[in-house]
């Protein structure tokens, strides 16, 4: 259900571990012998991760950017750094390493070697980022994103 909020979170760099299909004591279980803060949609979840003393936030699942502007003013996270956004695996959660095109070579289409100087690779899964469009959408995000938790500091 949190899926993409999961997924944005890693484009944004956090740390986030997404489990779909595991059951509320071991995410919780999960959370606290980690210390993650576990993201929820569940009110009744929610109320569980509080009287464990889990560290949990609960969202509405319905827009992806209310929720994530929701999460970042609960953790008083008041923007996003920049050197962060593209440095983690979106499918993994893997930080990603830099390549250089001679290095990702035959794992990337032909227009995107030759329009594309830096590269950056999963370690864990393979998989190959760049700065296509996909990160323009990102930025224009991160922007909408930042100037909702600016107005929200306002009020
Ligand atoms: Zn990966």
């Amino acid at each position: 259900m949190l899926g993409t909020v999961a997924r944005k979170l890693r484009i944004l760099g956090f740390d986030t571990a997404y489990m779909a299909d595991t059951s509320d004591d071991e995410v919780l279980k999960l959370g606290i012998d980690q210390k993650r803060i576990i993201i929820t949609a569940d009110r009744e979840f929610f109320k569980r991760i509080v009287a464990a003393d889990g560290q949990g936030v609960l969202v509405s699942g319905t827009n992806e950017l209310e929720d994530i502007v929701h999460i970042f003013s609960k953790l008083g996270i008041k923007s996003v750094q920049d050197k962060a956004i593209g440095s983690r695996c979106t499918a993994c959660n893997t930080p990603l390493e830099k390549k250089s095109s001679t290095q990702i070579r035959g794992k990337v289409p032909v227009a995107v070697m030759e329009s594309q100087t830096e590269f950056n690779e999963c370690p864990k899964c393979g998989k190959v980022y760049w700065n296509g469009s996909h990160m323009l959408r990102i930025r224009v995000f991160v922007k909408k994103l930042e100037a909702q938790l600016a107005k929200n500091s306002e009020q």
